[in-house]
């Protein structure tokens, strides 16, 4: 079948006044219809330039990038950047005003998403009277509202707590599972990348080469993050990860911490 994406020998240097940032060299991937691409890298190495690019937001330097016709992008980031001015409601259809393509179909799917997803009793209150938790998710609607093909994620839980963070990567994974959408997750959090990714590609420090790329198989289903990192498959892929990053990790820094 033909990749939904595909990235040929992509390269990228920043320009400014102090000279020239080489943020991407030579990197070469695609991506599987229905594939969850976990991408992890130490900080400053060229990640989220990388989203940009798929996005459309930059311009390759140098390098190819090909899309299968007609595919859509959903871009969901760290920080979820709901408005305190609207509900949770005019939040989540937010992509749809704006594309101006708030048809009855659209709503009720985006009514069906809140219900599914437990925020349907909170979608007429404010964004500061949800969790961390809650508000993610509603992120995570409004950028499923649109019903991209392609759901591009920046370190999306990089701002919560552990314990939530566990919960809120294991519902989105899920989410994100059940609806058959191709995702590129960038990620810090190694644990992360396993618990949720297909395949997992490592990146080097900067300007970000491919390193090393991982397939990731359970034989148990996903649904419980903790019976997956209960498992011996879990153990060897973390292993294999933190050696592969901590190679070219700077003094000080350990492999999961945020930005
Ligand atoms: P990551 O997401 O992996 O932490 P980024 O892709 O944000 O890394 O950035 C890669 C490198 O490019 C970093 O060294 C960063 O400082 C630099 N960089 C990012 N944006 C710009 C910019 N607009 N101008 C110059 N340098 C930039
Ligand atoms: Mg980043």
């Amino acid at each position: 079948m033909q990749p939904i994406l595909s990235l040929d020998n992509i390269s990228y240097s920043y320009h400014n006044l102090n000279g020239e940032t080489p943020a991407l060299s030579r990197i070469t991937f695609d991506v599987r219809e229905g594939e969850f691409l976990a991408i992890v890298g130490p900080s400053g190495c060229g990640k989220s330039t990388l989203l940009s690019i798929i996005a459309g937001l930059l311009k390759p330097e140098s390098g190819s990038l090909f899309f299968r016709a007609c595919s859509s992008i959903g871009y969901m980031l760290q920080h979820d950047h709901l408005f305190e001015w609207r509900t949770i409601y005019q939040n989540v259809i937010l992509g749809l005003e704006l594309n101006k393509n708030l048809t009855k179909e659209n709503t009720d799917y985006v009514l069906q998403l809140l219900n599914d997803y437990g925020l349907y009793a909170f979608k007429d209150k404010k964004p500061s009277e949800l969790s961390g938790g809650m508000r993610q998710r509603a992120a995570l609607i409004r950028t499923m509202a649109i019903k991209p093909e392609l759901l591009l994620l920046d370190e999306p839980f990089s701002a919560l707590d552990f314990q939530t963070r566990m919960t809120v990567s294991a519902d989105i994974g899920s989410i994100i599972r059940n609806t058959g959408k191709t995702a590129i997750l960038i990620t810090h959090d190694l644990s992360e990348a396993i618990t949720l990714a297909d395949r997992v590609i490592v990146l080097s420090k900067r300007p970000a080469s491919i390193k090393y790329e991982l397939p990731v198989h359970y034989d148990i289903d996903r649904t419980s993050p903790l019976s997956i990192r209960n498992t011996a498959e879990y153990q060897t892929y973390f292993n294999l990860l933190w050696k592969e990053l901590s190679d070219d990790l700077s003094y000080g820094e350990t492999p999961n911490r945020t930005n």
